[in-house]
C-alpha cells in the first residue's frame, strides 16, 4: 500500500499531513499525487468524501513552495462552484500549508472587493474562487491571471448543474495556455467530456468508485404513502416528515433534510420551528454570515436540524451526522447518493429516511437502478387516513395567490417563500421541480452565478436538466386550491432539544478502486488553439450551451 512519504511531497506537507491525522493516502490520492507532482494534467472522477482536496492541495503547496508571487497575479487558481466549498478548500490549505510559507484569498461573494483587492495586490500563490466572483475581479481590472501556473477545476459536474460552464470556458481562455490543469468531477457527462477534451492535455484519469457503492453502513428506508388530497399533499408531508424526525427519537442526534426547492426548504424550516424543533434553514439566498452561522451551528451540535437544498448542503463535509432526511425525493439519481451521502461518513453507521408520494415513481426508479437495489420499504410512522387524536390537520395547500395576497395585505416585507410563491406554483403539477440550481435569477448566492448574459424566459439559466415542462393537464388552478376551512392550530411535537454529537472517530474515507489510465491517443494530440475561440464561445454562450 502507498504511504505518504512515497509519494514524494515536500517535507513540510508531509509534516502537515501526519499532523492532520492521515494514515494512508485515498484512493484518489494515490493515484492523483504522483501526476500531479510531474506537472501533468489530472482528471479526478471522484465525489467528495474520498479525500479528492487533498489530491489536489497536497501537490499544488509542494510546487507552490518554490517561488514567489507577483502584485496581482496569483501563481494558481482553485475553482470551486460554491462559497461554502471554496472556503472549505481554502480551509485545507490552512492545514496543509502550515509549514510552509504561502499566500493565499479567497474570492467569494458576500465578502466586501476591497479586503479582496487589498489581497490580490499584495500578490497570492493561492487564489480559491467562485466563477463568478473571480470574473468580477478581472473584470475591473484588478486581477492578472497570466501568472497561473496550477488551475484546478473542483466539482465540475456541479458547475454544470449550475449553467457555469461558459465561465469556466472563459476563464480557461485567461489563464496561460501552458498551464497545468487539475480537473474534478463526480460523473463524466458529456459536456464534462468536451470540457476536458478541449483543455486538459494528456491527463492522467484517476477514477474512485462512486458512493452508492459504499454506502454500506447507511441503513436507508423508504416511506412511501399517498396523500388524500392533491391541495394538502404538502401538509402531510410536512407531518409525515415530523412523525418520521420523532419515531427515530434519542437515535437522531442530528439530521440534513433535503428538499428539491428552496421554497419548501424555507416552508419546511418554519413548520418545523413552529412544531418545537430544533431546525434551520440553508440556501442560496441567504446571505453569507447567516449560512456560515447556521453550519458553524450545525457542526458544533447546537442546531439539530438543517433543512437544506442540494446546492447549499453540496460537498459539506460535517463529519458525525445521524440521519439523513429526504423530504422530497431528488429528480437526479446521483444527488440521492450524493444526500445520503451526508451520513454515514467514514464508517460511522447512518441512517437515510426518504419520503415517496406516489408522483415520485420515476425518481425511484431512477434511484433504485442506480444504487442497483431496493430502498427497504419501511413502516410509515403516520398515516393520512389515521390522525392520530389531536394531531394537526394538515392545512390546505396555499396557492400562490392566496401567499401573494397576504403579503401584499399588510404583513409587511413579504417572506421568502411568498417572494417565490410564483415560481412555486409554476413548478407545483411537479413535471420537473424547479430545483434551486435552475432559476438563478440574479446572482446565485451559493454560486455567485451571473446570470446568463442572453436569458430569455424559460430559457434561463438550464443546466443539464433540459426543459422544464408545465402542461395545462396537470396544471392545477390557484382558486381550486383555495379552501373554506379555517386551520386548526396542531399541538407541537415534543421532542428533546438538546443534541449530543456522537464521539469523534478518526475520519476514514471510503473510495473503492483507483484505475490510472492515461488518454493514450491524446498523448501524440498537440494542445488546441483554444484561446480565441474560447473567448468567442463565452461571449456567445447561451444555457443552452452550459446545458449540452
Ligand atoms: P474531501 O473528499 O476532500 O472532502 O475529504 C473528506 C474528508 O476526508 C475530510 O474530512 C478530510 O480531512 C479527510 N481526509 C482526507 N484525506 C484523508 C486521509 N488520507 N486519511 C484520512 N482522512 C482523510
Amino acid at each position: 500500500m502507498t504511504s505518504f512519504s512515497d509519494l514524494n511531497l515536500n517535507p513540510k506537507v508531509l509534516k502537515a499531513v501526519v499532523e492532520a491525522g492521515y494514515e494512508t493516502p485515498t484512493p484518489i490520492q494515490a493515484g492523483a499525487i504522483p501526476p500531479a507532482l510531474e506537472g501533468r494534467d489530472v482528471l479526478g472522477i471522484a465525489q467528495t468524501g474520498t479525500g479528492k482536496t487533498a489530491s489536489f492541495t497536497l501537490p499544488m503547496i509542494t510546487q507552490l513552495a518554490r517561488g514567489r508571487a507577483r502584485a496581482r497575479m496569483p501563481r494558481s487558481l482553485v475553482l470551486c462552484p460554491t462559497r461554502e466549498l471554496a472556503a472549505q478548500v481554502a480551509e485545507n490549505f490552512d492545514t496543509y500549508a502550515k509549514h510552509v510559507k504561502l499566500t493565499k484569498a479567497l474570492l467569494i461573494g458576500g465578502v466586501s472587493f476591497k479586503e479582496q483587492d487589498v489581497l490580490i495586490d499584495k500578490g497570492v500563490d493561492v487564489l480559491i474562487a467562485t466563477p463568478g466572483r473571480l470574473l468580477d475581479h478581472f473584470e475591473r481590472g484588478k486581477l492578472i491571471l497570466n501568472d497561473v501556473k496550477i488551475m484546478v477545476v473542483d466539482e465540475a459536474d456541479r458547475m454544470l448543474d449550475m449553467g457555469f460552464i461558459p465561465d469556466i470556458e472563459r476563464i480557461f481562455g485567461l489563464v496561460p495556455f501552458t498551464r497545468q490543469t487539475l480537473f474534478f468531477s463526480a460523473t463524466m457527462a458529456p459536456e464534462i467530456e468536451r470540457i476536458t477534451n478541449t483543455f486538459l492535455s494528456n491527463p492522467a484519469r484517476i477514477e474512485v468508485a462512486r458512493q452508492a457503492t459504499a454506502s454500506e453502513t447507511i441503513e436507508q428506508r423508504l416511506l412511501q404513502f399517498k396523500p388524500t388530497r392533491r391541495d394538502t399533499s404538502a401538509a402531510e408531508k410536512r407531518e409525515m416528515l415530523r412523525a418520521a424526525i420523532t419515531a427515530e427519537g434519542e437515535r437522531c442526534t442530528n439530521a440534513i433534510i433535503f428538499c428539491n426547492r428552496k421554497v419548501d426548504v424555507d416552508i419546511v424550516a418554519k413548520s418545523l420551528q413552529k412544531h418545537g424543533f430544533n431546525a434551520e434553514p440553508i440556501h442560496g439566498d441567504l446571505d453569507q454570515s447567516h449560512r456560515t452561522r447556521t453550519l458553524d451551528s450545525f457542526r458544533e451540535g447546537k442546531l439539530r436540524l438543517l433543512v437544506a437544498s442540494d446546492v447549499a448542503a453540496r460537498g459539506l463535509d460535517i463529519p458525525s451526522v445521524s440521519h439523513v432526511f429526504n423530504y422530497d425525493l431528488p429528480s437526479h439519481a446521483e444527488d440521492y447518493v450524493h444526500r445520503i451521502g451526508r451520513t454515514g461518513r467514514a464508517g460511522r453507521s447512518g441512517v437515510a429516511i426518504s419520503i415517496a408520494v406516489p408522483a415520485d415513481e420515476k425518481y425511484l426508479t431512477a434511484i433504485e437502478n442506480l444504487i442497483a437495489k431496493e430502498i427497504p420499504r419501511a413502516e410509515a410512522p403516520w398515516s393520512p387516513g389515521a390522525r392520530p387524536e389531536g394531531e394537526e390537520r394538515p392545512a390546505p395547500r396555499e396557492s400562490s395567490s392566496s401567499r401573494t395576497r397576504r403579503s401584499r395585505g399588510g404583513r409587511g416585507r413579504p417572506e421568502e417563500g411568498d417572494r417565490k410563491a410564483p415560481e412555486e406554483a409554476a413548478a407545483a403539477p411537479r413535471a420537473e421541480p424547479e430545483r434551486e440550481r435552475e432559476a438563478p435569477r440574479t446572482r446565485d448566492r451559493d454560486t455567485d452565478r451571473r446570470p446568463p448574459r442572453d436569458r430569455d424566459g424559460d430559457r434561463r439559466g438550464r443546466g443539464r436538466d433540459g426543459d422544464r415542462i408545465v402542461g395545462m393537464g396537470d396544471h392545477l388552478p390557484d382558486f381550486i386550491a383555495l379552501s373554506f376551512e379555517e386551520r386548526r392550530g396542531g399541538p407541537a411535537a415534543s421532542e428533546a432539544e438538546t443534541p449530543e454529537v456522537e464521539d469523534e472517530a478518526p475520519e476514514t474515507v471510503a473510495a473503492v478502486e483507483t484505475v490510472e489510465a492515461p488518454v493514450a491517443e491524446d498523448a501524440a494530440k498537440p494542445k488546441p488553439k483554444r484561446r480565441k475561440r474560447v473567448t468567442k464561445k463565452a461571449e456567445e454562450a447561451t444555457p443552452e450551451d452550459a446545458a449540452g
